[in-house]
């Protein structure tokens, strides 16, 4: 392991140290940021690691980010705004103005500011192609935005959010010409939210988000008019790996739980765990694990080495949620009628491992984009 990846270790197992699980699980549950957490990612210096110094960061490399997102999620200490804080860097550093980059990047360093990141539409969902959301150009040279978007993660904590919105009308020939994206001040006249009823055990809540003639000023838009689709791309890839991450160290952890439940628990006096109906799917899911997790490193690195990992990084992504799906299942099992009970935090797993299978993105899509890109099978979306 090299110095940096030792570095990374060491500041996590000193955070496993100050906080834990019963204090995440209870911010979730209010859907509320658990700030001392927070604030560990951001004073030990985690939240700093990718950027370059001359934006507030120390450098670093995507395995290093994702190393942290293993270890802490693998204690229980989830934390999933981590990702668009990260991921709004990459567009911004590769097509954001110098201005932009000093404005806009140095508070995700300090955990200061967090972005949200406002893409999905009621419509037209997975397919980003179909958003209505516009942006007109105005003589001023400003920008009005008007459309809506939903289930946006943390609007309310978010000074600023990255929005995808159609600048030209949508070409049935050429689908992915006529995106932009902006740097929207959430707090902008003409926004207005309302607050979703999600059932999951997150430390945030999620919004629908209606633009009415928002004003957006020329200067913020990132990137090339038209051409918002090429910053996409340079975020989505990055977000699969960090969600590679969190799911992991998720999976280890609630597997941890049903193999130490699995120790003790004895109805016929011998533990459960001697049974092969409870072991073996332990096993397999340990095998899962380890394996989603060798090519989650693997493409990480291939992604620090300037490679294209467009098809292993939604491999990654379908691996480790399904790795979360089976350990969450698999715990579940271990622990009979007592998994309903919420005093053994298995529920806030069980959903948060079908939340992984639909977001970011749903694994159908990556199963049909693996089939083309890796199989050359037609495209089918
Ligand atoms: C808690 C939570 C937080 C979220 N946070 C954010 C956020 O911060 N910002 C944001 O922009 N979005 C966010 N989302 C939205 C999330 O990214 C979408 O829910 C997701 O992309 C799927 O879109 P959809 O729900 O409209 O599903 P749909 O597009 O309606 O798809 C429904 C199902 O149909 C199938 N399907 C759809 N299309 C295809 C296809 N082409 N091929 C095969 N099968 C297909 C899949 O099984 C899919 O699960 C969040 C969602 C949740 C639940």
């Amino acid at each position: 392991m090299n110095e940096a990846m030792h570095a990374v270790r060491e500041i996590c197992s000193t955070i496993i140290k100050k906080v834990d699980r019963p204090y995440v699980l209870e911010s979730a549950k209010k859907r509320e940021r658990p700030e001392k957490l927070w604030r560990l990612w951001a004073d030990t210096g985690l939240l700093a690691i990718g950027l370059p110094e001359e934006y507030g960061g120390v450098g670093g490399k995507m395995s290093e980010v994702v190393l942290a997102h293993d270890l802490l999620h693998s204690a229980g200490l989830f934390l999933p705004l981590t990702i668009p804080n990260y991921m709004v860097r990459f567009p911004l550093l590769k097509h954001g103005t110098e201005e932009q980059k000093r404005r806009y990047l140095p508070p995700t360093a300090t955990g200061e500011e967090f972005f949200a990141f406002a893409i999905t539409e009621p419509d037209s969902g997975t397919n980003t192609f179909k958003i209505r959301t516009n942006a007109k150009r105005q003589p001023s040279g400003d920008y009005l935005l008007n459309g809506q978007k939903m289930y946006i993660t943390g609007w309310d904590e978010a000074g600023h959010a990255m929005v995808v919105a159609r600048t030209a009308p949508r070409d049935p020939n050429n689908r992915t010409e006529g995106l932009s994206l902006f740097i929207v001040d959430t707090k902008s006249k003409g926004i207005s939210t309302t607050l979703m009823d999600i059932a999951v055990y997150m430390p945030d809540r999620n919004f629908i988000v209606n633009f009415d003639d928002v004003v957006v000023p020329a200067e913020n838009l990132l990137g090339v008019e038209g051409r918002g689709i090429d910053a996409l791309f340079d975020c989505l890839n990055p977000e699969r790996l960090l969600a590679g991450g969190m799911n992991v160290g998720l999976a280890e952890h609630v597997l941890n739980r049903g193999v130490e439940y699995a120790k003790v628990r004895a109805p016929f006096d011998v533990p459960i765990g001697a049974y092969q109906s409870v072991a073996h799917p332990m096993a397999i899911a340990k095998t899962r694990i380890d394996a989603a997790r060798l090519m989650l490193y693997s493409a990480a690195e291939k992604y620090d080495a300037g490679e294209k990992i467009a098809l292993q990084a939604n491999m990654v992504k379908w691996l480790t949620s399904d790795a979360l799906t089976q350990a969450a299942n698999i715990a579940a099992n271990a622990h009979g009628g007592m998994f309903a009970d919420l005093s053994t935090d298995l529920i806030p797993f069980y959903l948060q491992a079908k939340m992984s299978e639909i977001a970011p993105i749903n694994n159908s899509i990556i199963l049909s984009f693996i089939a083309q890109q890796g199989l050359g099978l037609p495209k089918s979306y």
